[in-house]
């Protein structure tokens, strides 16, 4: 058959299941299994696809309409512009999780005033500063990778309790170059780490097994579960993680985590006693990224 008979062919059989973006989706598994870009399935839409092609080409799109995301089918997600190696032993990055890596920034490069803090400690911060910073549950190290590359004297760490994502975060900071920069290790949260942090950042777990039925099915028949959900709740992961990250962080470090419109108010709760709590909107208007900081001189510190 010719590509662009393929092509349309696929766009039907996806259109016919409902899968959404039916075109998108039949064009990236066809740019995945012939090793091209777009560019090229426009140039040759005669080229003939071979049985071996043609074969593939079924399975790949067979698996799209049983659920599979297509990135699982080709193993790639993009995210902060770095091609990342995706499996089902991690959670798919998404362009939300992007402004967790801004408000790093945002923070670290142009230095946040504390705005009830006093002024006697000045905020010494800068893009050359060696500031420490661990990356919770890094999954594929998308946020991990993201932040070594913006910030190349920071310290980077990054734990995650599963040894198959760990291993999936390791070999995306070797393609790209970032494996010096990073220290991976397992661990649950931050229990074991020694040291003290400038920024706990995290896109944790943080679905309720009670929404389970409002997530689309990929999600929650292809995605690690454990990455998804967090308890019957959704908050179960997030209330561990933050006394966790008031030891580990310095006075006046700060925590930056991933959560959802759902549990915004909650979590806002279990931070009583943290500085310049601050809830920002993704795209869609949805409350997105958290951030809290640690006091100056924190009393409750034993
Ligand atoms: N940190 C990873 C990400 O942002 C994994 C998050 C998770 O598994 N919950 O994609």
């Amino acid at each position: 058959m010719h590509l662009k008979d393929s092509l349309s062919k696929a766009i039907a059989r996806l259109t016919a299941d409902n899968v959404p973006s039916p075109r998108l989706n039949a064009e990236l598994l066809l740019m995945f299994i012939l090793s091209c870009d777009r560019a090229y399935l426009f140039a040759h839409p005669e080229r003939k696809l071979s049985t071996e092609e043609e074969s593939s080409y079924e399975a790949a799109l067979a698996d799209r309409v049983r659920g599979v995301p297509a990135q699982y089918i080709t193993g790639h997600q993009e995210f902060w512009g770095m091609d990342l190696i995706v499996t089902p032993s991690v959670l798919i990055p998404r362009s939300e999780t992007e402004h967790l890596i801004e408000s790093v920034l945002e923070i670290q490069t142009s230095g946040v005033r504390p705005q009830t803090s006093d002024q006697t400690y000045p905020e010494v911060r800068g893009p050359k500063s060696k500031v420490r910073i661990v990356d919770v549950g890094t999954g594929s190290g998308c946020i991990a990778l993201a932040l070594a590359k913006e910030l190349p004297h920071a310290e980077i760490h990054a734990t995650d309790i599963s040894l198959d994502a760990l291993e999936i975060a390791r070999a995306n900071a070797a393609r790209h170059q970032l494996d010096r920069r990073i220290h991976f290790r397992q661990a649950d949260l931050l229990e074991g780490l020694k040291r003290d942090f400038d920024f706990v950042v995290s896109n944790p777990p943080y679905v309720g097994e009670s929404e389970e039925d409002q997530v689309q099915l990929e999600v929650r028949k292809f995605e690690p579960r454990n990455a998804v959900f967090a308890g019957p709740k959704g908050t179960e992961v997030i209330a561990r993680l933050i006394p966790q990250a008031r030891q580990r962080l310095r006075p006046g470090g700060w925590l930056i985590m991933e959560i959802s419109g759902t549990i915004a108010e909650k979590v806002r709760e279990l931070l009583e006693g943290w500085q310049d709590v601050q809830i920002k909107p993704d795209l869609q208007s949805i409350p997105r990224v958290l951030r809290a900081k640690k006091p100056k001189i924190d009393n409750r510190r034993p």
